[in-house]
């Protein structure tokens, strides 16, 4: 059994992420002395800093793992010994295992937590129509994540066009229960959204800088479902909206949370408690 555990997370302006305190705290309750350090390229003295010298110094140090978020999610591929299958297919690793050996195996958990959050939170949700909005590195999880859900039509819209139709080309060449995606111009949104069974927002709109909702919530019925992953703040306009209305809803913690269940069982082989690691997240 591990006896303690190095970890840490490289990305961009990070320093108020909960993820390193959910790896101490869930390290702590299973004995396992865990230290969980932000490898912040926004502070200056990381300025300068390349992402191969990151890892690498990360190896040489002992570190026994490492979340990746943004800019490296795909950058990083190319410079690890292994990559998971899942990962591999959505060109994306959070998360990056090191072993005793310095070899490196990446994997994806934002997928696996999106979908889990999923299923927790929004079990029996029907799930033949559903329309996505944002395609970037958390809208690409999510897509995976949906159509691994058994989305039937995956409907993605973002301001960027090429972007929506790159992830629909992406998942209906890999999906394995035949989703069928494509992507719409955002003049066609609020058509497809009175139409569809669930709406999932994965653009950063909700968020103290980015006030409003990306699409009006006007046309939903009170049968429609709502996914945000948005988690500052857990409550968006958007879901509050959907709320109002009487739908059911599904905040940015559940895959916040448990993309840090999957990395940890990954980090320590340890079952991570489900609950516990949740009121961390909420203890901020
Ligand atoms: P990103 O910049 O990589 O992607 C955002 C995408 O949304 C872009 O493709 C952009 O063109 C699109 N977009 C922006 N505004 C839009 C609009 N009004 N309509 C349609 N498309 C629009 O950002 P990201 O890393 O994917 O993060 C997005 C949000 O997800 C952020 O709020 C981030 O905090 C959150 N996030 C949550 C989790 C979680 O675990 N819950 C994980 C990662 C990211």
């Amino acid at each position: 059994m591990t006896s303690s555990l190095l970890l840490g997370l490289i990305g961009d302006g990070i320093s108020a992420s909960r993820t390193p305190r959910m790896h101490e705290n869930e390290g702590a309750a299973h004995s396992i002395p865990t230290i969980y350090r932000t490898i912040d390229i926004s502070s200056p003295h990381l300025a300068e800093a390349t992402l191969t010298e990151l890892l690498t110094a990360a190896i040489r140090l002992g570190f026994d793992g490492l979340n990746i978020t943004h800019p490296f999610k795909q950058k990083v591929i190319g410079l690890l010994d292994e990559v998971d299958p899942v990962a591999a297919r959505i060109n994306s690793v959070n998360t990056v295992v090191i072993d005793s050996a310095g070899r490196t195996t990446g994997y994806n958990t934002d997928v696996t937590g999106f979908a889990a959050g999923f299923r927790a939170g929004l079990h029996g949700a029907a799930t033949e129509a559903v329309v996505q909005i944002g395609a970037g590195g958390a809208g690409r999880a999510v897509g995976f994540a949906l159509a691994e859900l058994g989305i039937g039509d995956l409907i993605i819209a973002d301001t960027d066009v090429q972007r929506a139709e790159g992830l629909a080309t992406d998942i209906v060449e890999t999906s394995s229960v035949g989703t069928r995606a494509r992507a719409i111009g955002l003049d066609e949104l609020e058509g497809a959204a009175a139409s569809a069974q669930g709406i999932v927002n994965a653009t950063p709109v909700g968020m103290k800088a980015y006030p409003g909702t990306p699409v009006d919530t006007s046309v939903f019925g009170s049968e429609t479902w709502v996914a945000d992953v948005v988690y500052f703040p857990l409550e968006t306009q958007l879901l509050a909206e959907a709320r109002a209305k009487g739908c059911r809803t599904l905040d940015g913690s559940g895959m916040a949370v448990n993309q840090a269940i999957d990395a940890f069982e990954l980090f320590s082989g340890q079952k991570a408690d489900p609950q516990r690691m949740r009121e961390t997240f909420l203890s901020f």
